[in-house]
């Protein structure tokens, strides 16, 4: 067969997610191929905030939506914006979006995410080493910010859990916000201080580093789309835009696309993308540094420093096609906002970066082996936390691949959850 290759195994998808596991699996010994069309601005993990928290367990879809919906409906909630007919075409991650909409699944989300979080930041820290790329992680902390009492009171109950889970926290009052980020120029009421939190500058150079770090431990790229998943007896056929892969294992990590690749064998799962920008600015020469990222909820958007007194801006979520063409409104307004948080100068990208998250309605990724073909591993649906849970996610499905007890819990995370309607 012309441009036929074998392997043990082949990770579909190059961005964090797939990088990662594809470097575990070449540590387990295992003969690994990478499949990616190696397109950088392409991956998600290329243009996000680059947040590593520990206290970053909360689903989007939380008790606080029923009385927010009208809001988010008449699209007036600045970090949310939607197209109405999207929702419709998404109805199964809908209907388990507004099922999930409850205290006791937030809760239970929550605990089953905080083993993957809290193994976040140090399994960043063992690839920064083996990449080379110390300089880009730093333990930092984040801040939430919120410009009045009640949008802090409307923050309680995500407080009182992330103490139950003894997540550290400092909660500091208006007067000391400037003192502690002393780059803000806008007045807070109040903020929260998580400094467990890591962030990385450059998530894209990150990503770069581990595809050279893969390539030193042996392992090897397909620079090319999958087209085509076809299972036989003795395990898959990969097919490629240059040929076939031929393994016992697969491994779907593909970010937003996964879904659409597992719909190919059958899989229909509740799925969707929330989309989100960044646009790059200059801090003012005379402004103080901004040391940590900071998300400011009543904009809406997180702004990152990412090093050399660039701030990326990054707007909230957009539901709508993966394909569809971009709609600036969104990151414009948190532009706009952001001018009046930091002193900001002029945009220094010509358009802003438009990126795809891989969401799942209950905010937890799917992770676990496909419950109707042997030898297909599931490592998706990562929403807002795949570029810190990446790296245990690899290693997560190094486990499964290898058949160990994996590193941490992952019954939470099995695809069969989302492969049935919600009960409502
Ligand atoms: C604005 C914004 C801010 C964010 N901030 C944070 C943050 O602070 N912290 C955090 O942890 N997360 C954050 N995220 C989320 C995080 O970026 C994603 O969860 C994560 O990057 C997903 O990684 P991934 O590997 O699953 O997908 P990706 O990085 O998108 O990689 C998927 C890869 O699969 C490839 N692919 C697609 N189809 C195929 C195919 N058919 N064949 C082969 N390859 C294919 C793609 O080209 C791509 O290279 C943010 C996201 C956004 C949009």
């Amino acid at each position: 067969m012309p441009n036929a290759q074998v392997a043990d195994i082949v990770v579909i998808g190059g961005g964090m997610v797939g990088l990662a596991s594809a470097i575990a699996l070449k540590d387990r010994g295992l003969d690994v191929v990478l499949c990616d069309p190696g397109e950088s601005r392409a991956r998600t993990s290329f243009g996000n905030a680059g947040v590593i928290s520990r206290g970053s367990i909360f689903p989007m879809s939380s008790p606080g939506l029923w009385p927010k919906l009208p809001t988010y409906l008449r699209n007036a909630d600045r970090g949310l914006r939607l197209r109405h007919a999207h929702l419709a075409r998404v109805l199964p991650w809908t209907l388990h979006f507004l099922a999930a909409a409850r205290t006791s699944a937030w809760r239970r989300a929550a605990k089953s995410l905080l083993p993957l979080t809290s193994a976040a930041y140090g399994e960043h820290e063992q690839l920064a080493a083996r990449a080379g790329t110390k300089g880009l992680l730093h333990r930092t902390g984040w801040i939430k910010l919120y410009r009045d009492e009640a949008a802090f009171a409307g923050a309680n109950l995500e407080r009182a859990i992330l103490a139950e889970h003894g997540i550290a926290m400092e909660i500091i009052d208006g007067a000391d916000v400037q003192a502690l980020e002393p780059a803000l120029i806008r007045r807070y009421a109040r903020a929260v201080l998580l400094p467990e939190t890591g962030s990385l500058q450059d998530p894209g150079a990150l990503i770069e580093a581990c595809e050279g770090l893969y390539s030193a431990l042996g392992g090897r790229f397909v620079q090319a789309v999958t087209t085509r998943l076809v299972p036989d007896h003795e395990g898959w056929t990969v097919h490629h835009a240059g040929g076939q892969v031929h393994a016992r294992q697969v491994v779907l990590a593909a970010g937003a696309a996964s879904a659409e690749i597992a719909k190919t064998l059958g899989y229909r799962f509740a799925f969707a993308v929330e989309r989100g920008y960044h646009r790059h600015y200059a801090l003012h020469p005379n402004s103080p540094p901004l040391t940590r990222p900071i998300l400011d909820t009543g904009a809406g958007s997180i702004l990152a420093p990412m090093g050399e007194g660039r701030i990326r801006v990054l707007s909230g979520v957009e539901l709508n096609a993966r394909h569809a063409p971009p709609d600036h409104l969104q990151i414009e307004a948190a532009a706009q906002e952001a001018a009046g948080t930091l002193r900001l100068g002029g945009p220094l990208d010509n358009q802003p970066w438009l990126g795809s998250r891989p969401s799942t309605p209950d905010g937890m990724p799917v992770i676990g082996r496909a419950p109707r073909h042997q030898g297909l591993i599931f490592a998706f649906g990562h929403g807002h936390i795949g570029m810190s849970t990446g790296p245990i996610t690899g290693r997560i499905v190094a486990d499964i691949a290898t058949d160990r007890p994996p590193s941490v819990p992952i019954a939470a995370f099995a695809p069969d959850r989302l492969l049935s309607w919600p009960r409502l």
